[in-house]
């Protein structure tokens, strides 16, 4: 599948029909969706979700939220009060380590962002203590309704079988080719549909292609599945494509080579 706008489109429109129409109907609706709105709100959630469920995380944000209010009611409480509020979703004193270091950095709120440009905002965030391009993305997308991609496993492994992105692209390097062309009334959507996609049927281990609409166009199907029947039937020469450690056909990786020699920030 080449990356274009319409091809978005058109996926887009496969996986919405392929999971109901609407992908905000689902109970296993990502988190960040759900929070959709302040920025310190998905910057904190998205710290919290890191490592744990969706489902884990929201309990601990809706206790964080419960305790304060207001983002700055936080900036008295003390890193280990932070980590007893957020225990039950793991990693808690790292990750009370990281919202005490942004509460103190920011004062408790963002709200100066939303009258920047978003390629400032962008920067601003990155600038923040511990927040990486995904992060940064995550904000960008969900607080602001700006067309970024936070990139996680599941969209990095979905785009790279599709044949969207290089196989061996790295997460940062995925968001950049996606953002790139990705339109903005569909940023949302392709996200969340990605990762349902990633969870349900595309998964790391044995993807489930047929059941998916996507295979007369996925790069996966057509040489790792196709191809090793191919290559399996009476009298067939070549041998079947080996998969890397992402399931991805190493056959295709070098169809790629070109895409992958493009220079990409890290
Ligand atoms: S055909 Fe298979 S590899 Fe391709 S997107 Fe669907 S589930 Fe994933």
């Amino acid at each position: 599948m080449k990356l274009n706008r319409e091809a978005l489109f058109e996926l887009v429109a496969d996986l919405e029909t392929m999971y109901c129409n609407d992908p905000t109907a689902s109970p296993d609706l990502p988190l960040l969706p759900q929070i959709k709105g302040d920025a310190m709100d998905v910057l904190v959630a998205t710290i919290l979700s890191q490592a744990t469920t969706d489902a884990s995380a929201k309990v601990c944000f809706d206790r964080l939220k419960r305790a304060f209010p207001a983002w700055r009611d936080a900036l008295n409480a003390s890193q280990d009060e932070i980590a007893g509020l957020i225990r039950s979703c793991g990693l808690s004193s790292q990750k009370a380590s990281a919202i005490k270091r942004i509460l103190d950095f920011t004062k408790g709120t963002l709200d100066h962002l939303r009258g920047i440009s978003p390629e400032e905002a962008y920067s601003t965030l990155l600038s923040l203590p511990g927040v990486g391009p995904k992060t940064a993305a995550c904000v960008m997308l969900f607080a602001f309704d700006r067309p970024f991609m936070p990139v996680d496993t599941h969209i990095r492994r979905v785009a790279g079988r599709l044949g969207l992105v290089p196989a061996k692209a790295n997460a940062p390097q995925v968001q950049y080719l996606l953002q790139k062309v990705v339109p903005a009334e569909i940023a949302g959507k392709l996200h969340v549909l990605l990762i349902r996609h990633g969870r349900k049927l595309c998964t790391a281990r044995s993807p489930k292609c047929v059941r998916c609409t996507l295979s007369r166009n996925c790069d996966y199907y057509s040489s790792s599945v196709v191809g090793s029947r191919v290559a399996a039937s009476p009298g067939a020469g070549s041998p079947e494509p080996s998969m890397d450690s992402s399931g991805a056909s190493s056959s295709r990786t070098g169809s790629m080579s070109g895409k992958a020699a493009m220079s990409l920030p890290q």
